[in-house]
């Protein structure tokens, strides 16, 4: 007797069908890749003797296989936890939060319950589990770029928002430290001088602080203009990177 093909499993058909509906409920393996996706995932279809299902993204993980780069079924549901530790610096408490894909938020603060609530208020379907054991080499290489702006960060950083918040957010990375700018200058920059506001909202929507540097972002008059954590803390950040 033959066992049913996995064609005849209800979940192939949403599988071809890329059901949206279905994501969530479980994911599919590739033998040949080694990789996971989600149901609704765009990718080339495989072969029905090469793909397995699973009923969550832990579960395909523990028989072996990695999450796909193109739907990232770990985000799905229970997947795997938003991490996250707080430790301190000179500028006060820093909380890192990093996924599997790198490191997703940097908040500054000086109450850990407020830093607690803001990065639930980013992330509000994850589920945060503090790790400080899992985050620790993380939060360290953060809290010594802090301290030492010329050190390179050498983690990867799991941007999150849209394909033009990412463009902003990339040109902050190409600006040295000790050096300023204006929101039009970096809309210039960008190719797009008139969007010196919209370059101005991306900035405002950074959540990696530090690391991407919208610190370095002034008013076009040389005033400091705002900062998400406070200008006390935008004017220690460039008074350091004036003097190294
Ligand atoms: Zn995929």
């Amino acid at each position: 007797m033959s066992l049913p093909s996995i064609t005849e499993d209800p979940r192939w058909a949403q599988m071809c069908a890329r059901d949206r509906a279905a994501d969530g409920r479980f994911v599919y393996s590739v033998s040949t890749t080694g990789v996971y996706c989600r149901p609704s995932c765009p990718s080339r279809r495989a072969l029905p003797a090469h793909v397995r299902f699973h009923d969550t993204p832990g579960d395909a993980e523990r028989a072996g296989f990695r999450a796909c780069r193109r739907c990232h079924p770990q985000r799905m549901g229970e997947a795997s936890p938003l991490r996250f530790a707080i430790g301190h610096s000179s500028i006060g408490l820093v909380l890192v939060a990093e996924g599997t894909d790198g490191i997703r938020s940097i908040l500054l603060g000086d109450n850990e319950g407020a830093l607690v609530r803001e990065l639930q208020a980013q992330a509000p379907d994850a589920a945060l589990a503090i790790d400080p054991g899992g985050v620790h080499d993380a939060l360290a290489e953060v809290v010594d770029h802090i301290e030492a702006p010329h050190l390179r960060m050498t983690r990867p950083l799991d941007l999150r928002g849209t394909p033009f918040q990412r463009r902003v957010w990339q040109a902050l990375r190409s600006i040295p430290p000790g050096v300023t700018i204006s929101y039009g200058d970096l809309a210039r920059r960008l190719g797009m001088p008139r969007a010196a506001r919209a370059v101005a909202a991306a900035c405002a929507a950074n959540v990696l602080a530090v690391v991407v540097p919208c610190h370095r972002v002034i008013a076009g008059n040389g005033a400091l203009s705002g900062y998400r954590w406070g200008v006390a803390r935008k004017r220690a950040l460039l008074a350091r990177e004036a003097q190294a």
